[in-house]
């Protein structure tokens, strides 16, 4: 198959900001394809080869790839520099320069799919001393072969950064038009959040149709998306939402951790799927030891402990998560794992079980030990009871409750945020409102003592309905002096010279970013406002929902992706709690 092809479609892709008319592009195109190469473009159109679980990844440096360009345009390094001023984006730098060339080789030939894919599993492994000048050239060779839309595209692939719009919702909406129809669109959701990997979800539909994505099963070593928790202003509504009985769990304050435990090899998957079994080497060898079962899969919360064995807040499990220097981390920051949930024993799907049948097969697989624990768990009968479970909570130290269901359908609901799990904090108590993490999707320069940073940025919230990032505050308060240094380099690679296809907003920053980075959030009050376009017209005509007096927390959140920040709903939720608490 030809590169072009692809090339071509990722451009009419970017050309639209209309998530329908991008369904029915990428439906059109995937329905004449043949099921292995669907799985590849599927990756390739999110800037990858593989899922994203999967621990290697292309992740080019921009100037890597800025010097792979000059080398093949033959442009000198101080010409790459003032494109680079200009653009900050690889992709349109090697598009301008391609056209720009007199002729292509006299050896070039079409790229292929299959070219592209071999040179790109190459920089994807390269390592050693000369892998940077073997990455380089492996693209450089690429680009040799490439028309300008090829040469934009390979660029983007190389540094994850597609800029086409199309997330995994609309992919999975164009899986839908093409092997089935709109009722279809669960079950194939469904297929991804119980795997994490879209493109084996495709591949899976091309070849066996929708009966064959219904019968994919949780596995070891396939992430699963998380199940989130939705929140109530009070333990008296928390009750009468699960019918006046429930459990109740202590909700822990740490890392939530999922793990794979296989017959010889752990691994540990953060919520944003990350790998993080280097993180918790003790927790993996731990859990593989006291695991009766030849595998399975859990869910629990890993929290920093001091020498008494008491919990500590959040930031001491954070010196969990560096990259170096682990050893030492893990003997100066001793943690604990609270397992809450069972989604897999022996091949056996435990996802569609009632919590209690998951609870008893998480009691019976697991022996425990100072460092393995279970969640403390009551079934609470009565609103008074709840209260008193809740002040049990905080006097350990923990941030609150989770109540969970208890009924039949009481099922483990991979990726999505229901009324199944309710949290309360304590913070619902004294706060109008939670915090927010929110989505850095603008910049405006700084005045005065901001003078050449930024002074202040545009956060948005997601809309998982239109799969667009919608803003809800300008934020400038909360950053220190180090914090401001470093946000060029915490968010400059994600640059756009235009406004986002997947950013609705009213408000028009200096610079727009590509929702990547989330940063938490609290605020004195959700309001309705002209400008902000959270939940637009729908409390009141031509109104959305802001945040009043947001302030940043200090908090970067890297454990979640753009989708996972707070969305509108939420946002909704929280307004209409706010009133109740305010009544
Ligand atoms: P939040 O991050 O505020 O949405 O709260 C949900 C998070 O609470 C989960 O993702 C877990 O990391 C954490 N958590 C702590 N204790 C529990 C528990 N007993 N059950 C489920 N989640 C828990």
């Amino acid at each position: 198959m030809l590169y072009s092809d692809i090339a071509d479609v990722f451009d009419r892709l970017e050309g639209t900001s209309s998530r329908l008319e991008m369904t029915s592009i990428f439906s059109d195109f995937f329905k004449g394809l043949d099921p292995g190469s669907l799985r590849k473009i599927v990756y390739l159109s999110q800037g990858r080869l593989h899922p994203d679980f999967y621990n290697a990844e292309l992740g080019m440096a921009d100037k890597l790839v800025l010097r792979a360009i000059s080398f093949t345009a033959g442009v000198s390094e101080s010409k790459m520099d003032e494109l680079w001023k200009k653009e900050g984006d690889p992709g349109k730098i090697a598009e301008t320069l391609m056209k720009n060339r007199k002729q292509a080789s006299l050896f070039s030939e079409p790229l292929t799919l299959e070219k592209v894919l071999k040179n790109l599993t190459m920089i994807e492994s390269a390592e050693g001393r000369d892998s940077q000048d073997k990455k380089m050239k492996l693209l450089s060779n690429l680009l040799m072969d490439s028309n300008p839309v090829e040469a934009r595209y390979l660029c983007r692939i190389v540094t994850g950064r597609m800029r086409i719009g199309a997330g995994s919702m609309t992919i999975l909406d164009a899986l839908a038009e093409a092997f089935g129809t709109k009722e279809d669109r669960p079950d194939i959701e469904r297929g991804f959040n119980i795997t994490c990997d879209l493109g084996f979800v495709a591949e899976t539909l091309a070849i066996g149709g929708v009966e064959a994505v219904k019968k994919m099963k949780v596995t070891v070593g396939n992430p699963i998306k998380v199940m989130l928790a939705e929140r109530l202003p009070s333990i008296s509504l928390i009750m009468d939402r699960m019918g006046g009985r429930c459990a109740m769990e202590f909700k822990y304050d740490g890392i939530r951790v999922q793990a794979h435990i296989d017959r010889d090899s752990v691994k540990l998957y953060s919520r944003r799927l990350e790998d993080m079994t280097s993180n918790f080497p003790d927790i993996a060898a731990e859990l593989r030891k006291q695991c009766r079962a030849e595998r399975a899969i859990i869910e629990g919360e890993c929290v920093a402990i001091d020498k008494d064995g008491n919990m500590l807040p959040f930031q001491n499990v954070t010196h969990r998560r560096k990259k170096h220097g682990m050893d030492q981390a893990v003997e100066d920051y001793p943690v604990k794992i609270f397992m809450f949930d069972i989604l897999s024993v022996d091949d056996e799907d435990m996802t569609l079980r009632p919590l209690g049948e998951r609870r008893s097969k998480l009691n019976e697989t697991f022996g425990l030990s100072d460092m393995i624990q279970l969640t403390t768990m009551e079934v609470v009968n009565s609103p008074e009871e709840g209260e008193d479970f809740f002040n049990r909570a905080l006097g350990k130290k923990c941030e609150g409750i989770m109540a969970k269901s208890l009924s039949q359908e009481s099922v483990y609901r991979a990726g999505s945020r229901g009324f199944l799990w309710i949290k309360y904090k304590k913070d619902y108590e004294e706060a109008l409102t939670d915090s927010f993490d929110l989505v850095v999707v603008g910049a405006f320069h700084g005045r005065g003592k901001r003078a050449g940073k930024y002074g202040a940025l545009l956060m948005a919230a997601f809309d998982d309905e239109s799969g667009k990032y919608c803003t809800v505050c300008k934020l400038g308060t909360g950053f220190d002096d180090a914090f401001l240094a470093g946000m060029p380099d915490m968010l400059d690679e994600y640059l756009s010279e235009t406004h986002p296809s997947t950013v609705d907003a009213e408000m028009i920053p200096d610079v727009w970013f590509l929702p990547t980075v989330i940063l938490e959030v609290v605020a004195a009050e959700i309001s309705l406002s002209p400008i902000h376009t959270a939940a637009k017209s729908i409390m009141k005509d031509n109104a959305g929902l802001g945040l009043r007096f947001p302030r940043f927390t200090g908090r970067v959140r890297e454990d979640k992706g753009p989708e996972e920040c707070t969305t509108v709903n939420e946002i909704i939720s929280m307004f209409e709690m706010q009133a109740q608490n305010k009544a």
